[in-house]
């Protein structure tokens, strides 16, 4: 087993797919680490970073120590920049709990896999030894988040399409690709994924 684990991440726009993909690396065995999922916990349980957040966005940030994500969703809709202040805060705070994690994972699994619906755009992305990138048409992916996410309308999700990176262009960064279209399936894809980096190591 080698000193530094293997890492691999998993990327993609809304609903292409990600979790779905990362659920088959665990049932291979894998640890999977879920950075966004992560943020939301330590934004919900460490106090440095409530202190932070409550800094730029005013106590209000917090209602009875519980993250007020309505109003820090309408202030970061209005003032861009504040997103960019949210995102310097979380993001290190997540990179460091990532560390911990690989730490205590890494001779658990020939490799790790990190899932983060931002790799490229935020840097943390430069850390992993391998990109791969789970896309399916636009529609397909409105369609999927509209029936999971009910309370979400078309427009919101096609909002969400348009702040992120172009599929496109995150396809054309990657190491390996996951094409979750419905054309191919999904199950054969990881495998051979699995089987490329094992012979790679
Ligand atoms: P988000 O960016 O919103 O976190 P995601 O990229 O993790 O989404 P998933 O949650 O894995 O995407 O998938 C979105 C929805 O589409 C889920 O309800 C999932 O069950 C469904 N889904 C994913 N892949 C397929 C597929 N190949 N066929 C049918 N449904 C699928």
């Amino acid at each position: 087993m080698p000193n530094k684990p293997l890492l691999l991440g998993i990327t993609g726009g809304i609903g292409s797919g990600k979790s779905t993909v990362c659920h088959l690396f665990s049932v291979l065995g894998i640890p999977v680490y879920n950075a966004d999922e992560r943020a939301k916990w330590i934004v919900s349980n460490d106090p440095e970073i409530e202190k932070a957040i409550k800094a730029v966005f005013g106590a209000d940030a917090f209602i009875e120590g519980k993250y007020n994500k309505a109003l820090i969703a309408s202030i970061v809709f209005k003032w861009p920049d504040k997103l960019i202040e949210l995102n310097h805060i979380i993001h290190p705070a997540v990179g460091r709990d990532f560390e911990c994690w690989v730490q205590a994972n890494g001779q658990k699994a020939p490799y790790l896999v990190k899932e983060a619906a931002l790799l490229f755009d935020s840097g943390s992305g430069n850390k992993l030894d391998y990109i791969a990138v789970v896309h399916a048409p636009d529609h397909l992916r409105i369609q999927r988040v509209k029936q999971r996410d009910p309370q979400r309308d078309e427009a919101q999700i096609k909002n969400i399409i348009g702040n992120q990176m172009r599929q496109q262009e995150m396809m054309e960064r990657a190491s390996f690709l996951i094409d979750n279209s419905g054309e191919l399936m999904l199950i054969p894809q990881i495998i051979a994924l699995n089987s490329s980096i094992l012979l790679n190591i």
